[in-house]
């Protein structure tokens, strides 16, 4: 397909945008006006609209295709969050309308909205407060663990690591980097967070531990009672990595457990897709000690029912987000919370567990699962066996391709060999989840008799293998896809 650069034609036009009735150089200061036009392509709406519908023929999305892509939760959204999200009430609301007199008045019903969502996600998650600033996932850790040194700080602790396991999500640590800490990793035992390994390493200058629960094998930490115990006795603080929360969502209580620090992808879990380079939200919650420290804004309640946004807050980590975070992306979390109510948000998790574990046994006559127990929202296979035939990880992900299928998660976690992380969700039904291991097995088998036919693919997509890490940081746009 020729870019749109290409299929331009001079004088052609599809918009006619209306003359400014000032002259440019009146409304803006010089230094800022173009010396000559900006070189747009000149097409006619039609050149415009079967381009784009072209290329999203091209895309592969969950609206088409199932996409098993683990720790992803690439579930079906339903549509009616975004019908909510654009209703111009809340669409059009500027983001600086709140600073302007009767500001509140008008925002009422937006500063309701996430009230009520933080209200939400303190009781589900067991925490005392929520921000909804941050705008991702891996933007809610940092949060987090800002708001653990800002703690840390204002009781005069020196502390200087942050430990994280090696079964954790691979933000974790880099999170605990960037806000400054010396990053400590510990080996899991039996596929879990072993209290030995931990015993070695605690100290005094332990600020936090960061852990990924379920974790990256899909397995929940059975020791959460004891790592507790083990933490507080040095003051050190328990975040926990929530971003899959469709695996334990009404089944358990994270600050119940004893964390004092939690994120949640609403992008994953409530009603927004993750993955499709859109915008996200990372809430964090917090235990009552660390509520002091939050970002602001703070949205608050007063005595006569209404909503305010509150800045006072001196020991507030400050701003971490331009406004008040992603609100589109609460809004559909909103609705699709009132619209599943607690029995559905229950079921949801579920129906998730359900999906991963029924995908996992029928196929771990085929594919190996080392730590082949009941697993929580996903599960890793590992294609050792098959590599030394010369079929690796990476070649049945691409074979999948070939099927119409999004790959699996592939070698990450770092801790299973060739590994394949499947993650189905809880909005495929039983029928797409069979197909799919019936093409697997195809695969596997293929693997056997055909290992070049498997290390072949893709063939049907429309560029074959690439070198991917010169194709992501060279990319070359051709004309003949
Ligand atoms: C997705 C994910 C993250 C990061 O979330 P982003 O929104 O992609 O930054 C962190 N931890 C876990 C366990 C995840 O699955």
């Amino acid at each position: 397909m020729s870019t749109l650069f290409k299929k331009s034609s001079p004088g052609r036009e599809g918009v006619w945008p209306q003359a400014p009735s000032q002259d440019l150089g009146e409304l803006l200061p010089e230094g800022l006006l173009r010396g000559a036009p900006a070189g747009m392509p000149s097409l006619s709406e039609l050149d415009v609209v079967r381009h784009f519908s072209l290329l999203s023929r091209k895309n592969f999305g969950v609206d088409s295709n199932f996409y098993p892509l683990g720790s992803c939760t690439m579930k079906y959204n339903p549509k009616f969050c975004e019908d909510i999200a654009g209703l111009p009430g809340f669409a059009r609301l500027h983001p600086l309308l709140p600073q302007l007199p009767r500001g509140d008045e008008l925002t009422q019903g937006a500063l309701e909205v996430m009230y009520e969502t933080e209200r939400w996600l303190c009781e589900i998650l067991g925490m005392s407060e929520f921000t909804l600033h941050p705008m991702a996932g891996a933007h809610g850790e940092l949060t987090g663990v800002l708001t653990i040194a800002a703690y840390h700080a204002d009781k005069g602790n020196k502390k200087t690591k942050i430990i994280c396991p090696d079964s954790a999500h691979g933000t974790n640590p880099a999170s605990a980097a960037i806000a400054g800490y010396e990053v400590v990793s510990i080996a899991s035992k039996d596929g879990i967070v072993d209290p030995d390994a931990l015993a070695e390493v605690l100290d005094d200058e332990v600020a936090a531990m960061m852990m990924t629960c379920p974790n990256t094998l899909g397995l929940f930490e059975k020791n959460l009672p004891k790592i507790v115990e083990m933490l507080r006795s040095v003051d050190a603080l328990l975040y926990y990595d929530g971003a899959n929360l469709n695996a334990i969502m009404g089944k358990m209580r994270v600050g119940d457990a004893g964390f004092d620090v939690v994120h949640v992808n609403l992008h994953k879990t409530f009603g927004t897709p993750h993955g499709g380079g859109g915008p996200g939200s990372g809430p964090v919650g917090v235990c009552e000690k660390l509520v002091p420290y939050l970002p602001v804004s703070r949205v608050v309640k007063d005595p006569s029912g209404r909503f305010h946004l509150r800045y006072d807050y001196p020991k507030s980590i400050g701003y971490v987000a331009p406004f008040y975070g992603n609100f589109g992306v609460v809004l559909k979390a909103y609705a699709y919370m009132l619209r599943l109510g607690r029995e559905g948000l229950i079921k949801v998790s579920e129906n998730a567990v359900l999906a991963a574990n029924y995908l996992r046994k029928t196929l771990d006559d085929v594919l190996e699962v080392p730590y082949d127990r009941v697993c929580m929202h996903e599960f890793v296979a590992s294609a050792d066996k098959q590599s030394q035939k010369g079929v690796r990880a990476l070649d049945i992900a691409k074979a999948l391709l070939d099927k119409g299928y999004h790959a699996p998660t592939i070698y990450f976690p770092l801790i299973v060999k060739e590994c394949l992380m499947f993650e189905p969700t809880e909005t495929e039904s039983k029928e797409t989840m069979d197909q799919f291991v019936a093409d697997l097995r195809d695969i596997l088998a293929l693997a056997e008799s055909d290992p070049a036919a498997v290390q072949a693919a893709p063939v049907t997509t429309p560029v074959g293998r690439l070198d991917e890490t010169r194709a992501a940081r060279n990319m070359e746009i051709t004309d003949d896809m």
